[in-house]
């Protein structure tokens, strides 16, 4: 499954962001390297038209789908020089789809900042930096062997070479690939390239417990927005203190809580969904009386593709989907309902499924 990994200076909430997430006992110690060894934390996506279909169809059991995140260690400056645990958080960065890039946002006299002060810009800068700077060296290393094919006349190497050259003055620059628009013949050069700072990023700003009503009021949410602009990424306000404790409590403490709180939803719901939008996943449901459940999809997948998420039989002797948008669903109130509106459709092997669909495999054993 794909998986966002959550990086970030030490001291900015990362592992306390990590025990909401797996509601575990990770260690959440004021100290650098608190987080040396990569975790995956697996957490429920919430989705209301779940909960809608259960209560629908009521079903003997509900299942919903998973998300991953990892958590990786802690960056010190000059980790693309293999200093520290530079040379791991490199590598486990590289194995991750997405990166969830904590940024510290609240005041606190008690906790070290690694740099001596809050400063949002500056911290999100170093670790761009680092990472630039790994993707330097590859792309330079990757320019000297493809220099002499290019020279040939190769295309592939011709191709490749403009997409590297492309790419350097920007890394050079300390920023990252993502500030840059490809056309659609460069985007599987540069994939192929698996780059550091081509990866979706979220920035999670982790802001004080008291902000978390009205986190605008933090004068560092605005830094982080104009940062994540630049590079078209998405920001996300939580308070991780205040998030590792919502995640101790039952459903009804939950609630009175997050009232208490002035929201309606933990903001760990909002990074998760955005962390799934991030990777362009999106959700289908199984519904029967035995079971009604979401699975995750990526976008753009056909339909028996989609049918081997289930079950790789599945796909290979795949037929049909019988397919009920949720809203129809939702709307007319069962399938047999569904059905005779004419809201269920027979889908072939090259429907693209769309994030919602109900759906009723037909396969061959
Ligand atoms: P990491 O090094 O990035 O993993 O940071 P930790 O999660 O260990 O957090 C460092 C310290 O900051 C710990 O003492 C946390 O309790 C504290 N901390 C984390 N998030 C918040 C927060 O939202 N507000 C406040 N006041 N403290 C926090």
């Amino acid at each position: 499954p794909l998986t966002a990994g959550i990086v970030g200076l030490p001291n900015v909430g990362k592992s306390t962001l990590f025990n909401a997430i797996t509601k575990a006992g990770a260690e959440a110690a004021n100290y650098p390297f608190a987080t040396i060894d990569p975790n995956v934390g697996i957490v429920e996506v919430p989705d209301e038209r779940l909960d809608r279909l259960a209560e629908l169809v009521n079903p003997a059991k509900v299942v919903p789908t998973t998300f991953e995140f990892t958590d990786i260690a802690g960056i010190v400056k000059g980790a693309s020089k293999g200093e520290g645990l530079g040379n791991k958080f490199l590598a486990n960065i590289r194995e991750v789809d997405a990166i969830c890039h904590v940024v510290r946002c609240f005041e606190d006299d008690n906790i070290t900042h690694v740099s001596g002060c809050v400063n949002p810009a500056e911290d999100i800068e170093t670790i761009n930096l680092e990472l630039a700077l790994a993707d330097l060296e590859a792309v330079d290393k990757r320019i000297e062997r493809v220099r002499k094919q290019a020279k040939s006349k190769d295309a592939d190497a011709v191709a490749l070479l403009a997409v590297l050259e492309k790419i350097k003055p920007v890394l050079e620059e300390g920023k990252p690939v993502r500030v840059l628009d490809f056309t659609k013949e460069e985007l599987p050069i540069l994939r192929s390239l698996f780059l550091l700072t081509s990866k979706p990023v979220l920035y999670v700003a982790n802001v004080a417990e008291e902000e978390i009503a009205d986190p605008e009021s933090n004068q560092y949410l605005q830094t982080v927005r104009e940062i994540a602009q630049e590079e078209g990424a998405e920001v996300v306000a939580i308070s991780a203190a205040i998030e590792e404790e919502i995640a101790e409590l039952d459903d009804e403490e939950k609630a009175m809580f997050l009232d208490d709180l002035g929201v309606t939803e933990p903001g760990l719901n909002k990074l998760i969904r955005s962390s799934y939008d991030l990777l362009g996943l999106a959700t289908f449901f199984t519904a029967g009386p035995k079971e009604v459940r979401a699975w995750t999809f990526k976008k753009g997948m056909k339909a028996p593709q989609t049918a081997g998420v289930i079950h790789t039989d599945f796909e290979r002797g795949f037929i049909r989907a019988e397919t009920i948008a949720f809203e129809d669903y939702n709307e007319l109130g069962s399938e047999k309902a569904a059905r005779e509106a004419g809201k269920l459709r027979a889908e072939g092997k090259d429907y693209v499924v769309q994030d919602g669909d109900v759906i009723l495999f037909r396969f061959n054993v």
